[in-house]
C-alpha cells in the first residue's frame, strides 16, 4: 500500500472494537485523513483506545466526536446505528460524509437515514473482513486487505460523495463495490450470516452431549469441529443484532438450506453413495474457486501457528525416526 494524499480532514469513529480500531490504525498509517476522533460507549474502551493511542483525540460522547468531522464512521453493533444516527444527526458538520460498517445493510439504512439532515451524505458500507475477536486490542492494519468493501448508497446518493468513500476504503486495501442495500442482505445472509447460525447451532449441539461424550468432542475437534468453533466465538451482541436486522434474508437462506440438509439426510439413509460423492465433488470445487480468487490461502490450515512445524520438534513417542 503507498501513502496518498488526505481523503478527509477529520474522521470521527463511533464504535472502536475491532472494525473501529482496525479502520484508525490503517487511516492513519496510509495518511488517509488528517485527524481522527473516537469515541466508545465505555469509560474502559475509551481509556484503551487512549493508551493504544489509536487517535489524535479519545472524546467522551458521541456528539463531541462528530463535531467538525468532514467523515464520520459509526462502528457499533447494528441494533445500536438507529439511536447514535438521532445522537449526532443534529451535530454534524454541513456536507459531512456519514457510514457505517454494520453487517446488515437494509435496516442500518432503516434506521439511520431519518435522522441525518439532508445536507449530509449517507452512505453506507460493509467491510466484509473480521475476526472472531472483539475490542480496541482486537484491530489490526491489515484486515481490509484485498477484502471487499460493499457501499449501498440509497437512491439519490451524491455521486461524488460515494466515490470519495470508495477511494477512502481502497486506501485502506479493500476492493470496493457498490450494490443496493436489498442485495448485499441476500448476498450476505448465504455468506456469512447463514453460517455462523450454523457453527452457532453445531457447537451448542455438541454442548448438549453427555459429560463423557463432551470432553472427547473437546479432545477430538481437529477432525472439523474446531472450525466452527472459531466462528461460533463471534460476539454475541454484534450476532444477535445480524440476525434480528437480516431476519427475512436468513429465513429465505434457512429455508433452502433445510431442503439441501433433507436431501442429503436421505442420500444417507438410502446409502446412496453417489448422490453423496456429486455433492462433495462439486463444492470442493466451489472451495478451489475461492482460493483462486486469493479470498483464501492454499496452505492446509491445522490450528496451529506453525503448520509446517519440523517433525524433530514434536514431543516423543510422535516424532518420526528416519527408520519409521
Ligand atoms: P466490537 O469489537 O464489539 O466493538 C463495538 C464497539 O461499539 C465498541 O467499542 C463499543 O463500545 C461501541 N459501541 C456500542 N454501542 C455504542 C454506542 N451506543 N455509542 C458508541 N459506541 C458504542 O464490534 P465490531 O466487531 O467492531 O463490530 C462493529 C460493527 O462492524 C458491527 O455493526 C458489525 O456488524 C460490523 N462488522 C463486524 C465484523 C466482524 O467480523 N467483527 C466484520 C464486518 C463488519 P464499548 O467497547 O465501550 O462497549
Amino acid at each position: 500500500m503507498t501513502k496518498s494524499a488526505p481523503l478527509f480532514n477529520r474522521l470521527a469513529l463511533i464504535g472502536m472494537g475491532l472494525i473501529g480500531s482496525s479502520i484508525a490504525r490503517v487511516a492513519r498509517a496510509q495518511g488517509a485523513v488528517r485527524e481522527i476522533v473516537a469515541t466508545a460507549h465505555s469509560a474502559a474502551t475509551r481509556q484503551r483506545v487512549a493508551e493504544l493511542g489509536l487517535a489524535d483525540q479519545v472524546v467522551e460522547s458521541n456528539t463531541a466526536a462528530v463535531a467538525g468531522a468532514d467523515l464520520v464512521i459509526v462502528c457499533v453493533p447494528v441494533g445500536a446505528c438507529g439511536e447514535v444516527a438521532a445522537e449526532i444527526g443534529p451535530h454534524l458538520a454541513h456536507g459531512a460524509t456519514v457510514s457505517d460498517v454494520g453487517s446488515v445493510k437494509g435496516a442500518v439504512l432503516r434506521d439511520m437515514a431519518p435522522h441525518l439532515p439532508p445536507e449530509v451524505h449517507f452512505v453506507p458500507a460493509h467491510p466484509v473482513a473480521g475476526t472472531e475477536h472483539s475490542g480496541p486490542d482486537a484491530g489490526f492494519a491489515t484486515l481490509f486487505v484485498g477484502r471487499w468493501c460493499i457501499l449501498t448508497p440509497p437512491d439519490g446518493a451524491d455521486a461524488a460523495a460515494v466515490e470519495r468513500l470508495a477511494a477512502f476504503w481502497r486506501t485502506l486495501g479493500a476492493n470496493v463495490e457498490t450494490m443496493p442495500a436489498a442485495h448485499h442482505d441476500l448476498v450476505l445472509a448465504i455468506t456469512s450470516h447463514l453460517p455462523h447460525l450454523i457453527a452457532y447451532t453445531i457447537v451448542g449441539t455438541a454442548d448438549e452431549l453427555a459429560e463423557v461424550t463432551r470432553s472427547e468432542v473437546l479432545k477430538f475437534s481437529a477432525g472439523g469441529f474446531r472450525d466452527f468453533t472459531r466462528i461460533a466465538a463471534s460476539d454475541p451482541t454484534m450476532w444477535r443484532d445480524v440476525f434480528l436486522a437480516n431476519r427475512d434474508a436468513v429465513l429465505e437462506m434457512l429455508g433452502t438450506f433445510n431442503e439441501d440438509l433433507a436431501q442429503l439426510t436421505r442420500a444417507i439413509r438410502r446409502g446412496d453413495g453417489e448422490a453423496l460423492f456429486a455433492h462433495f465433488a462439486r463444492t470442493r470445487a466451489i472451495r478451489r474457486g475461492i482460493v483462486q480468487i486469493g479470498q483464501d490461502s492454499p496452505a492446509p490450515d491445522f490450528g496451529r501457528p506453525h503448520p509446517d512445524l519440523p517433525v524433530e520438534s514434536l514431543p516423543r513417542p510422535y516424532a518420526v525416526s528416519e527408520d519409521g
